[in-house]
């Protein structure tokens, strides 16, 4: 299975996806840790994204649809995957189902959108906190959810650090963005696939929500 993660920067699909992915045994791939890690490593796909992650515009899609399809063909990738940061355009999208077509024939796929309003974002990505150690990547919060002791993960007790384009000027433009593409790639999802949208106030909640549908779309009983 194929699960898509939509919604804005910010809304938890890396916090629900990496939690999806544990409790379903399905590979998390996520384009912004991808695209980070080649910049960290200061690969030439890395200097050829920087500019653009650093500024909060999208990386261009022919960049980004040859990173994931590369992943997507890699042998963890057997299952199926949990897509976060992927597709974010409606090109991104039709290159997807494309691709899935012809190398995952008969995958199911799915869309679950995290639906948060803009003011309720803002105020989690300024104050969002992330674990440097690349194998633990927990999410904290300053405010709502703060490390036991500053700036140390709980988990791991790695330093934890702000992205640096986690900021309000940055982030402003991400979720603008976001509203451009959103409508579309909502509608693509809702046309071709099922597509599943949640408030995810509460975490947990959330995620059991998820799972239901997910359970039943298994069994082919789809909820719009
Ligand atoms: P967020 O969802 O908080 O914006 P991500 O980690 O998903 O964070 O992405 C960080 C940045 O990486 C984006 O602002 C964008 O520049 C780039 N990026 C990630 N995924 C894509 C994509 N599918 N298409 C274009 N750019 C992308
Ligand atoms: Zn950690």
């Amino acid at each position: 299975m194929y699960i898509v993660m939509l919604g804005a920067p910010g809304t938890g699909k890396g916090t629900i996806g990496k939690i999806l992915s544990n409790d379903l045994d399905l590979v998390h791939i996520s384009t912004g840790d991808i695209f980070r890690e080649q910049i960290n490593k200061g690969t030439e796909l890395g200097k050829k994204i920087q500019g653009y992650i650093e500024n909060g515009a999208l990386v261009p899609d022919d960049v980004v649809i040859e990173t994931v399809q590369t992943r997507l063909l890699e042998e963890d990738v057997s299952n199926g995957a949990i897509l976060d940061g992927f597709p974010r355009t409606a090109t991104q999208a039709e290159a997807l189902r494309e691709f899935l077509k012809q190398n995952k024939p008969g995958a199911k796929r799915v869309a679950i959108e995290l639906d948060v309003p803009d003011d309720e974002i803002i105020e989690r990505i300024v104050n969002r906190l992330i674990c440097t150690n690349k194998s633990c990547g927990a999410i904290y919060n300053k405010k709502t959810k703060p490390p036991k002791q500053e700036n140390v993960c709980d988990i791991c007790g790695s330093e934890l650090k702000r992205r640096d384009d986690d900021n309000k000027e940055t982030v402003t433009k991400r979720l603008g963005i976001y509203h451009q593409n959103s409508k579309d790639l909502i509608d693509f999802y809702r046309k071709n696939n099922a597509l599943y949208s949640i408030y995810p106030k509460n975490l947990d909640k959330a995620v059991e929500e998820i799972k239901n549908f997910l359970e039943e779309y298994k069994f082919n009983i789809v909820r719009k």
